[in-house]
């Protein structure tokens, strides 16, 4: 985009133009900025909001909710006649409204490790509106990895935070918060509420830090820890350091590439027993082709793991059981066998006992597989 500002632009921005801080190439440099706002909420409004009326030349948004009732008393994008519909769609069209000379760009998606690096990739600078613990480690990592800036933002009640991560100039969200809270230790704002300014106080904060990030201007908040009290009121700082070990952003990363941060948070769907505690040789070779098979647990003898087997199964004989369950995976769907299906079905009910629930027997055994699914395995 050609950052010379036309007459409308000169018009409009105007104010701007008149601080020397700013001025026209200042408002050049707004114009050619790209910035990516995570999560079109309580943060996210106000901020995506005051960056669109300031003149950001491309903004993104990535939300994939729907608005509610329940949105309204803080995210104040959104009105009466939204409810229902996707957020999304209703940001953009709000934002065009403010500022139509500007690019407003709409992920509607679910950012995850997946998407993130390349989302990352197209922008100067991430604002981090999100309200859970994944999505904040994952902003984070990506933005680490991007050696993009990070400006944070969250909300509890009465207290907000504000911070500008940069693991080029200082330290990173992991540096401050190395673990995830145990899941469910942390109250979520549905759980805990939130007083609805404070979203409006801090993601305005985090609209004013990234353009001064953007101008160049001004003390940034890269080292420091904003604490807001509405309450008091009251901003409290906390100086920040950058961690030595820390896995993302020290000299020596051990994270070099994003994981699953569900699974890191704790928050993952607990994986559901199943109820069946059989499955034939049918249903078993159906879950192959699909390439959703599970794990297949042997548990004959040594001497009969020699004259045949299935594919890719691993042997832990019946008799060694009890003292090498631990060796296996509680998570992980399991199927046990071993001849005609008698020694695995006692093997399935004593991993269950031990918590295993994702374990099952197959019905008749490596015979019936023989029988049945494929003649090429020996029947003895
Ligand atoms: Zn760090």
């Amino acid at each position: 985009m050609d950052p010379t500002l036309n007459a409308d632009e000169l018009r409009r921005y105007s104010r701007h133009l008149v601080m020397p801080e700013v001025g026209r190439e200042g408002q050049e440099r707004l114009k050619s900025a790209r910035v990516l706002v995570v999560g079109a909420g309580g943060l996210g409004s106000p901020a995506a909001m005051y960056l669109a009326a300031a003149g950001v030349g491309k903004l993104g948004l990535v939300e994939f909710d729907r608005v509610e009732e329940s949105n309204l008393q803080r995210q104040v994008l959104y009105g009466q006649s939204d409810i229902g519909s996707s957020k999304i769609g209703v940001a953009q069209a709000r934002l065009r409204e403010i500022n139509p000379l500007i690019e407003i760009v709409a992920h509607e998606l679910k950012i995850d490790s997946s998407n993130a690096m390349e989302l990352v990739g197209r922008y100067d600078l991430v604002v981090d509106g999100s309200d859970n613990f994944p999505t904040r480690y994952l902003v984070n990592d990506a933005c680490v990895l991007g050696g993009i800036p990070d400006v944070y933002g969250s909300i509890f009640r009465f207290e907000g935070h504000l911070a500008v991560f940069d693991g080029k100039q200082g330290p990173c969200y992991r540096c401050l918060f190395p673990e995830p809270p145990p899941p469910g230790l942390v109250p979520s704002c549905a759980e805990g509420g939130v007083l609805g300014i404070l979203p409006g106080v801090i993601g305005s904060l985090q609209a004013s830090e990234t353009i001064k990030l953007l101008l160049g201007i001004g003390e940034s908040l890269i080292g420091r820890l904003m604490i807001f009290d509405a309450l008091g009121p009251r901003f409290r700082e906390l100086r920040l350091k950058k961690s030595p070990d820390c896995p993302v952003c020290s000299e020596n990363p051990t994270l070099t590439e994003l994981i699953d941060y569900e699974a890191f948070c704790g928050t993952a769907p607990e994986p559901r027993p199943l109820d069946d505690i059989n499955i034939s040789v049918v249903e078993l070779a159906r879950l192959q082709d699909e390439g959703r098979g599970p794990k297949l647990l042997d548990v004959r003898t040594p001497r009969e793991w020699q004259i045949c087997r299935l594919q890719g199964a691993e042997l832990l004989p019946l008799q060694e059981l009890p003292g090498r369950w631990q060796e296996l995976d509680p998570n992980q769907e399991i199927v046990v066998y071993c001849h005609h299906g008698h020694r695995s079905a006692r093997a399935v009910d004593f991993l269950r006992r031990a918590g295993l629930e994702r374990v099952r027997n197959l019905t008749g055994g490596i015979d019936a597989w023989s029988r049945e699914i494929d003649p090429a395995v020996p029947l003895y």
